[in-house]
């Protein structure tokens, strides 16, 4: 593969934790929750590619002792000259503690963040990009199709319902290709599946990035291998796996 179309990994030392205070809720979807906060310490805070994530820590001690819980999310959108960060929350069935925060949280109430401690960064090199993901994945690939608006992408999205489509800033080489299934049949690639199969063709000029619900990330994963295309040029992250709190999984 030429260099200029390798995936770059990037380490920051900004490990350290940042105070987020909610200014604003709005409500995108039924089942998708923005929330604007203000950040007034910035600092060394760097995101460099679209699915970094930070870890959003929950306050107060848990109940039956222990380190708060944290879970990971992506910064969707952050300015240091206003002082704003975003998070986007896409609100499942059986709220862990961190979607649960995000619909109680009031103006004003406060939120520590840490990270991102890294970023993978995929080339730009490439002539086409393939972003395939369910309802989690959704803040990472808006950011990048606001990052690169010329660019040629085919966005690939599970959501439940009409109503969950999210309205995409879409330049004039973007397509977005909506899946619906259930929330309760978030864990079934079937219907991704078979919309990858009718229209992905192994190409060396394109890039595929998959993020979404551990199981489905694995059957896409191998559904697009399984047409050829180059192991090197796919990216493939679990968000969060059914059944199980606070579980991530990656597929190198
Ligand atoms: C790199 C990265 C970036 C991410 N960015 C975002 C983001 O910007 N926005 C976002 O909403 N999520 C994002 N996620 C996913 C998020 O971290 C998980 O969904 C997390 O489990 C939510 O925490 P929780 O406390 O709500 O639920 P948990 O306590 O972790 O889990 C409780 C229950 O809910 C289920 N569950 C968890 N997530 C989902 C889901 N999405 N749909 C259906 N059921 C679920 C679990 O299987 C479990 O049964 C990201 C994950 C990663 C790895």
């Amino acid at each position: 593969m030429d260099d200029e179309r390798k995936t770059c990994r990037i380490r920051h030392e900004t490990a350290r934790r940042r105070t987020l205070t909610v200014a604003e809720k709005v409500q995108l979807t039924p089942a998708y929750l923005s929330i604007r906060f203000t950040c007034a310490d910035f600092g060394d805070f760097s995101s460099a590619s679209p699915d970094d994530h930070i870890k959003l820590f929950m306050p107060g001690a848990p109940a039956g002792g222990g380190k708060p819980p944290m879970r990971d999310y992506t910064p969707r959108l952050f300015d240091e000259a206003s002082g704003t960060f975003v998070i986007d929350f896409a609100l499942h069935e059986d709220p862990g503690p961190a979607t649960a925060w995000a619909i109680a949280a009031k103006p004003g109430d406060t939120v520590e963040i840490g990270g991102p401690r890294g970023s993978v960064v995929i080339s730009d090199a490439f002539a086409a990009y393939w972003l395939i993901g369910d309802e989690s994945a959704l803040p990472a690939i808006q950011r990048r199709l606001e990052e690169w608006p010329d660019k040629q992408i085919h966005v690939l999205a599970a959501v439940s319902g009409a109503e969950e489509e999210l309205a995409l800033q879409l330049g004039a080489n973007h397509r977005v290709q909506w899946v619906h299934r259930p929330a309760h049949e978030a864990a079934s690639s079937t219907g991704l599946l078979a919309a990858l199969e009718a229209s992905f063709r192994a190409d060396s000029e394109t890039f595929v990035w998959i993020a979404a619900e551990a199981g489905v990330t694995k059957d896409l994963r191998e559904a697009v291998l399984a047409t050829g295309h180059p192991l090197s040029q796919i990216k493939a992250s679990g968000y969060w796996t059914w059944g199980q709190a606070d579980t991530t999984a990656k597929f190198e």
